[in-house]
């Protein structure tokens, strides 16, 4: 049998080059990104190529959904062949690759229980759910009550109950009402979040390191005071690990790093090892133990496709490989961008890296539209913030070239 390809859906419209492509993407697409102006069609580890035949280096790692580069064969194989067995079932069955990715999932991160989803914002929403009903059902707080306290700078995702507690702006403006229920204090200032616990506050949910808000690593200690205050107050510690976990700091979980174990701890980006999303609320088994039957779920979440991809995550992580190369590699991207003349600060964990240009430069979106210009991809945020979050698979000598272009950027904006 002939295998017919109907026009228009991977014809000859997915083979033009970069004007045509973005025309398209004008025509027909929702405006809510303001994409730099390239095209890009194939990828392998840290490298990309446009539409045109132009490389890049990839420096934003799909904002650290791809930790392991684009297509890692281990992950591709494993794709494949789950391609050919089964995709989906819906939860109302069992499926033969949830129960081992669960599993695998907890043996990695040492916890006790995962609930399965899909998007990072959906594994907020799950871990808010399931505070509340623990503090109703556990806690006792009255009905209707209960309270999460966040950080100031925060980002958990887009959905109406997450940029509910959102203090940017761009993510608020125009979307409310928004749901009640959340305490926002400044990140990093424990006594701050110790003084806005109250008797109805359920869980504190917080990043380890702050990603979009430019790569905002907190105070020493501020994580480890954080939870000594929830522990002792009977109040959840959540980590949202979406970003900051599965290696991209050079551990498994940034809170481990900081000698913290979290009460529940949302993942999600490389989970999906760049292939499709999934991500998951892990942690304590009483805490997740509150969901009842029906109570909560996903059409996809769960499914074999997304857990056998999920499970070769685990695996290559359980090799403590990339946790090593983000630490060795983050060691030298920061002091080589420490070095950089146009750069007024530079904020960094692992391999993840947040520099602020100096105004008088430009923009951090002028920086990254000349840097994709000379074959390097990275992202702006707030203005004047380049973060680079490269692959962990990235190798010492492309990091040099990114350095270098970088420094080429900020030395000929300098000269005007
Ligand atoms: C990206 C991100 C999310 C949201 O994930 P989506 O998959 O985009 O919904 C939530 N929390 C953090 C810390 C993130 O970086």
């Amino acid at each position: 049998m002939t295998a017919v390809v109907p026009a228009g859906s991977t014809g000859p419209t997915a083979r033009t080059g970069t004007g045509e492509q973005i025309a398209l993407a004008e025509r027909y697409g929702a405006a809510n990104y303001a994409p730099l102006p390239v095209v890009l069609s194939s990828g392998e580890g840290a490298r990309v190529t446009d539409v045109d035949g132009n490389h890049y280096l990839d420096a934003l790692a799909g904002y650290s959904a791809l930790n392991f580069g684009h297509r890692h064969p281990v992950l591709t194989e494993v794709a494949h062949r789950q391609l050919d067995a089964l995709t989906l079932t819906a939860r109302a069955f069992h499926n033969d690759r949830l129960p081992a990715f669960q599993r695998d999932l907890a043996a990695l991160t040492g916890t006790e229980a995962v609930l399965p989803m899909n998007t990072g914002a959906e594994a907020v929403e799950s871990a808010i759910k399931v505070a509340r009903a623990w503090g109703y059902r556990v806690r006792g707080v009255p009905d209707g009550r209960a309270r999460v306290v966040v950080a100031g700078g925060n980002f958990h995702g887009r959905t109406t109950t997450v940029v509910s507690f959102s203090d940017d702006p761009s993510a608020r403006d125009g979307f409310g009402p928004f749901t009640p229920g959340f305490d926002r204090v400044p990140y990093g200032d424990a006594a701050a979040l110790a003084a806005a616990l109250t008797a109805d506050t359920v869980a504190v949910l917080i990043e380890p390191v702050q990603g979009e808000a430019g790569v905002v690593v907190p105070p020493a200690g501020y994580l480890a005071e954080v939870r000594r205050i929830t522990a002792e107050r009977g109040v959840l510690l959540v980590c949202d690990e979406i970003q900051s976990g599965l290696g991209r700091t050079g551990a498994t979980l940034r809170s481990d790093t900081e000698g913290v174990r979290a009460d529940l701890y949302t993942l999600g980006k490389a989970l999906g090892g760049g292939i499709l999303p999934l991500s998951a609320v892990v942690g304590r088994a009483d805490v997740l133990g509150v969901l009842r039957p029906g109570e909560h779920g996903s059409a996809f979440g769960g499914n074999p496709l997304a857990a056998a991809v999920g499970s070769a995550v685990c695996g290559l992580l359980a090799t403590g490989e990339y946790q090593a190369a983000a630490r060795q590699l983050g060691e030298h991207l920061g002091e080589r961008l420490r070095a950089l003349p146009g750069l007024t600060a530079v904020r960094g964990a692992g391999l993840w890296f947040g520099c602020d240009v100096d105004p008088a430069l430009g923009t951090g979106r002028d920086v990254c539209v000349e840097l994709a210009r000379r074959g390097v991809l990275a992202k702006e945020t707030h203005g004047a913030t380049v973060r680079l979050s490269p692959p962990l698979v990235i190798t010492r000598d492309e990091l040099d070239v990114l350095v270098d272009t970088f420094a080429g950027v900020l030395a000929d904006l300098a000269r005007g």
